[in-house]
């Protein structure tokens, strides 16, 4: 059978939710018995979002083959419970490099490289790989950006094309729009998505369907009018108003008729309808719950896109718990200015995730002492579970100037140190220890019990890693490394003893989360605010500093 494909555009304004479209029609497909893999398209000249500023670019979402990829991978990865790998994410520096590559080796054979055909047919192999080493029926493939943006052109001209290569009935576009609300008369406005649409023929698209994002309700006559204006058929103008959360998303589309339309048009066979497990799990995400109060202590805290994962990760625990949770997001450079008295002691939990770079690192410092001594459960994440070690190291061992030589390179006593493999690499981009890795569990330690497992897999992005030479030292004053690489040399679980919850992964835990399958350890440290909060909290809450 022919894999059918569906892509997916943007006009009128990024970010309006592409992403998650694209996410939930997968959830549609595959609650209607139907296989999906998911792609995603970006026009930027990075190679891969790895070397952007989070502040650009938000998480970088790694998959298990160790890519660094958009952040939309890890809805695509939630919503559908699916893995992917680097083949779901392609860039215009990726695809420009290997036309060049190809160019340099004269694969081209003395032709003259050009836009068309050579980068559009290099997109359009990367698409037609996907499809085959997925095996799926159905690829869904967003396109980034907005219709309009210059670099995104050569992509666009690639869909449009696949619809021959493909065949016209295997081919589907829907277009993610914005209607923007006059205040002055309180209309929606569907002007610019005419505008957009027009845009997207002249490239030579005519969308079949239209998703209009909105943030109020869009009535019947607006949706006549957009199908009037926009040549598509009435039943494939879809109103996605903006929704409390993200997971009922499927759920409207589903219902406004979205899972048929693309079945019958793409003429494929309905094996079943079941949208009731994600329908319970809407229902029960939707139900008041008592909120537990954590605080994520990290640099880019006032950019809460980037630890997108850990905030989904400590959600779906959360809700495993019949709870939900509010996150404070604390700069930790606030905590240096403020001390952690003020900012930390509404906290029931404290997390410190992920990054790079200096700023910011003795304010983690003071967090992770605070959550140790007033044992508040702490779970640190890659760079939370080095600076965990570090402030250890500061006060149990009383090595006052132990560091981690990303931070301090002639530090006497460097417990977290680079990674051997490290030593000689320049290149900034795709170097770190990336991927999946397996981990052994230490019996009898709060990581064994969490996950009820003697080995795992999880997903690392890191250059610098626990010292080992410090090792003995630390288990002898109660830090004990409990997860470890299987030739026994790399700690990646260290845990506290005596302590509530007091632990850190040097790899990313949160990546394989999923609504209905939480994070044993983000369950676990969920689980022990929990206890703390039973047992009753002998302290006052002062007010949060903002
Ligand atoms: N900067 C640290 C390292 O490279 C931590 C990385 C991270 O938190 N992902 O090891």
């Amino acid at each position: 059978m022919s894999t059918r494909y569906i892509f997916v555009t943007g006009g009128v304004v990024s970010s309006i939710g592409k992403g998650i479209s694209v996410a939930s029609i997968g959830r549609i497909l595959k609650s209607h018995g139907i296989s999906v893999s998911v792609m995603k398209l970006d026009p930027y000249l990075n190679v891969d979002p790895g070397t952007m500023s989070p502040y650009q670019h938000g998480e970088v979402f790694v998959t298990k083959d160790g890519s660094e990829t958009d952040l939309d991978l890890g809805h695509y990865e939630r919503f559908i419970d699916i893995e992917l790998t680097g083949s779901s994410n392609i860039t215009a520096g990726q695809i420009y490099s290997l036309v060049i590559a190809k160019e340099r080796r004269g694969d081209y054979l003395g032709g003259t490289i050009q836009t068309v055909p050579h980068v559009t047919d290099e997109i359009k192999e990367h698409i037609f790989n996907l499809a085959s080493e997925s095996g799926a029926e159905v690829v869904v493939v967003e396109v980034g950006g907005t219709v309009g943006d210059i670099e995104g052109l050569p992509f666009l001209e690639a869909i449009r094309q696949i619809r021959k290569d493909a065949g016209r009935d295997n081919v589907y576009y829907i277009h993610v729009t914005l209607l923007p609300n006059m205040v002055t008369t309180g209309e929606l406005k569907t002007k610019p998505t005419q505008h957009s649409v027009k845009e997207l023929r002249s490239i030579g698209i005519q969308p079949d369907a239209i998703i209009a994002r909105s943030d109020f309700p869009v009535s019947d006559a607006i949706k006549d009018k957009i199908s009037l204006f926009c040549d598509v058929s009435r039943d494939a103008v879809f109103a996605l108003p903006t929704l409390d959360n993200v997971y009922e998303v499927p759920l409207a589309l589903e219902d406004a008729g979205l899972g048929s339309i693309l079945l019958r048009s793409l003429n494929l066979d309905r094996k079943r309808n079941d949208m009731s497990n994600w329908r319970i799990l809407v229902d029960r995400i939707n139900l008041e719950r008592e909120k537990i109060p954590i605080a994520v202590v990290g640099k880019y805290a006032e950019l809460p896109d980037s630890y997108i994962s850990v905030k989904e990760a400590l959600s779906h625990a959360a809700l495993a718990h019949d709870k939900d949770i509010e996150i404070s997001w604390i700069q930790s450079e606030d905590i240096e200015r403020y001390g952690t008295e003020d900012l930390l002691a509404f906290a029931k939990g404290i997390v410190v995730p992920g990054g790079f770079g200096p700023r910011g690192i003795d304010g983690m410092i003071q967090a992770v002492k605070y959550a140790r001594e007033n044992l508040v459960p702490y779970f640190g994440l890659c760079l939370g579970m080095q600076m965990m070690v570090v402030e250890y190291t500061r006060s149990l061992l009383g090595y006052s100037d132990a560091n981690s030589t990303e931070f301090d390179p002639d530090t006497k006593h460097p417990v977290i140190d680079l990674m051997p493999g490290q030593l000689q690499v320049k290149q900034m981009g795709g170097t770190m220890r990336l991927g999946i890795y397996k981990c052994q569990l230490v019996p009898n330690t709060r990581a064994a019990r969490a996950y009820g497992r003697s080995e795992i897999e999880e997903r690392h992005r890191h250059r610098y890693e626990f010292n080992s030479t410090y090792r003995s030292l630390l288990e002898e004053v109660g830090l004990i490394a409990s997860g470890l690489s299987p030739d026994g040399r790399l700690v990646e679980i260290s845990e506290v003893e005596n302590h509530p919850f007091m632990l850190g992964t040097q790899f990313h835990p949160e990546f394989l989360s999923r609504p209905q399958r939480p994070h044993p350890l983000f369950r676990d440290f969920l689980e022990a605010t929990q206890e703390t909060i039973r047992k009753g909290d002998q302290r006052p809450l002062p007010l949060i500093r903002r």
